[in-house]
């Protein structure tokens, strides 16, 4: 059976948030006073594992990725990885690369997909956004995980007056090394000010490209970026929720490291589905509630953004 929300649009993809705890603190994900889950009221490594073989068999889910916080920190990830080595699905993990190193072979044994965060190559202005003084370790990060194989992309979000100055230098670090590099348009999650303050829309991030080079548009790979090729053989693409969003086309949902459903990331909305897990498993009840909420998923960002997200970047993972 697959799963259709009330738009008929199809959910085959599922981002599983491992932890709602970092080892960055950027300053673009966070909302003040954060409170963090404690330890037992996230999902346990089996109940991760229990949900993802209840969406893959129940709702034909065929892609997971894992996120956070920071995914690689949370305890048990290993045994969850391997215990989903043969589960017949794409596995994929977002990471910010501080722990790459360490979990390299692990990803690539595991045919895990990766993509890193890094939003700069400058070590004052990493520290000016994530307050870690560890750009080093990213690096060394992402190319021991590119040499032991691992597929790998890198995610940056573009901001202005931070990193808008370096985008070549961006752009170069990634082809350089045989890696797209895809510009994630900052998302209005945290205090209006400080979004409109750095908020670079796509439009213009491309207007200073095409100062260098041209673009050609390539065959998108059926995800939410778009993707070019620049003369110089660069691949490139933009995910742009704010300016161009995708909502139409969205095969999302995600569950919140304490077991909540989130149907949109702008929503701020969520579905427990623990109340099914504890103190004892009801599989038909979870399945039923699930096949039910699922049409409440929203239309779109853009009747959502009056709204404000319920949730930090953080909770949610990106
Ligand atoms: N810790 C992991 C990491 O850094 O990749 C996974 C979680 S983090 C929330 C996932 C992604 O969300 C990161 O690439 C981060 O840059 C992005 N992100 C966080 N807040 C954002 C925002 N307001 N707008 C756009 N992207 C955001």
């Amino acid at each position: 059976m697959n799963l259709f929300d009330g738009y008929g649009r199809k959910v085959s993809y599922l981002r599983i948030s491992l932890t709602d705890r970092c080892n960055l603190q950027c300053f673009y994900c966070r909302k003040d006073n954060l409170i963090f889950y404690k330890k037992e009221e996230i999902l346990t490594i089996e109940e991760i594992k229990f949900l993802i073989s209840v969406f893959r068999d129940n709702f034909g889910i065929s892609k997971v990725r894992f996120t956070g916080g920071e995914p690689l920190l949370r305890r048990g990830i290993e045994i969850l990885i391997k215990g989903l080595s043969n589960s017949n699905l794409s596995l994929n993990i977002t990471t910010n690369g501080i722990l790459l190193k360490e979990f390299a072979h692990l990803l690539s044994e595991n045919n895990i997909g990766v993509n890193v965060s890094l939003d700069t190559l400058v070590p004052e202005k990493f520290k000016k956004i994530s307050g870690s003084s560890d750009l080093k370790r990213v690096i060394e990060g992402i190319d021991t995980a590119l040499q032991v194989g691992v597929k790998l992309k890198i995610n940056t979000v573009p901001l202005r007056g931070i990193n808008d100055d370096e985008i070549f230098d961006l752009i170069d670090f990634a082809s350089s090394r045989g890696v797209v590099i895809r510009f994630i348009e900052f998302m209005p999650f945290v205090n209006e000010l400080i979004w409109k303050k750095y908020y670079v829309p796509e439009d213009e991030l491309k207007s200073i490209i095409v100062q260098k080079y041209r673009l050609y548009e390539i065959d998108q790979d059926g995800s939410t970026a778009r993707y070019y090729e620049l003369e110089n053989g660069a691949k490139i693409g933009f995910i742009s929720t704010v300016s161009k969003p995708f909502c139409h086309s969205c095969s999302r949902v995600r569950i919140t490291s304490d077991g909540n459903l989130v149907l949109c990331m702008f929503d701020k909305f969520s579905y427990p589905l623990k109340q099914f897990l504890r103190p004892k498993i009801r599989e038909n009840q979870l399945i039923e509630y699930i096949s039910t909420v699922v049409k409440l998923k929203p239309k779109g960002y853009v009747e959502l953004k009056e709204r404000k997200s319920g949730f930090a970047m953080i909770k949610l993972g990106g």
